[in-house]
């Protein structure tokens, strides 16, 4: 029981097979108080309530800032506290560079850059307040090797630009005793990935894992874990690639 007495927001936790999800279930199982936050309202509420009652599932689009003030508040006073903010929630577009039109430029920049941002602005005052507070956010290997399958090179930007907020934000907010950490999963069998691999696919992505395997949603919500609970009470501005080894 690793976050026993805490309470945590996992944005973009809805989706079934996803990570965040993943992640809801674990930090339940490990005792914490979850509130789901996803554009998917109703899919929020339904993660939600298979968790249990003491769990809460709120409607948000992380690219709207009014949307995640009032989560902030509705969260907080449902849940009392809020110690632990993951910022998961993300889309991926696979395109090249000359087919990246503005509107999806700016969609994916976003959701996956913009909203990290928003939703933690929503909450710092409160962890201030409390003096703690662990912020994990969501990168990508995209960010470090400069494309993957599934994203294309806006995807890329907007994850490595998490990096450097998240940085930033470590630097800020350690005096505040809030720590901020990212992690870089590599391929994660997700509805963002899963059913377009074809078999041939999945075998030559493979041969580049030395692990021998893609990951599975459990693999990554584990290193959430860790970030969020007082085992990395001294880690802060880190970031942790999930990925195999894919990077070696
Ligand atoms: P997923 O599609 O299963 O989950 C993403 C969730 O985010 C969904 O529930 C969706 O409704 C929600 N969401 C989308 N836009 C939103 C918005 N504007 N506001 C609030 N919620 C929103 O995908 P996943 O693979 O579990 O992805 C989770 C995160 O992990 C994403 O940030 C993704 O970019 C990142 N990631 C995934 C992989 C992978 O291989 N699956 C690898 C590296 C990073």
């Amino acid at each position: 029981m690793l976050l026993a007495g805490k309470a945590a927001v996992i944005s973009g936790a809805a989706s079934a097979r996803g990570i965040g999800r993943a992640t809801a279930r674990l930090f339940a199982e490990h005792g914490a108080r979850v509130a789901i936050l996803d554009l998917d309202e109703q899919g929020a509420m339904q993660a939600a309530a298979e968790l249990g009652e003491r769990h809460l599932g709120i409607g948000c689009n992380v690219t709207n800032v009014a949307h995640c003030r009032k989560a902030a508040a509705q969260a907080i006073a449902a849940l009392g506290q809020v110690d632990i903010l993951i910022n998961n929630a993300g889309i991926s577009q696979p395109v090249k560079t000359m087919e990246i039109a503005p509107e999806d430029w700016a969609r994916i920049v976003d959701v996956n850059m913009s909203g990290v941002l928003y939703l933690s602005q929503a909450f710092i005052p409160h962890m201030r307040e409390r003096r703690r507070g662990s912020i994990a956010c969501m990168s990508s290997v995209s960010a470090q090797r400069g494309g993957g399958i599934f994203g294309g090179p806006h995807y890329s930007a907007a994850k490595a630009g998490v990096l450097g907020l998240a940085k930033a934000m470590a630097r800020e907010l350690g005096p505040d005793n809030i720590r901020v950490n990212s992690v870089t999963p590599g391929l994660i069998q997700t509805d963002i990935t899963g059913g377009k691999l074809t078999d041939e696919m999945r075998a030559d992505i493979i041969k580049g894992i030395p692990l021998g395997r893609l990951g599975e949603a459990v693999d990554v919500a584990r290193i959430y874990l860790f970030l969020a609970s007082d085992l990395s009470s001294y880690v802060t501005g880190a970031v942790i690639d999930v990925n195999g080894g894919m990077l070696i």
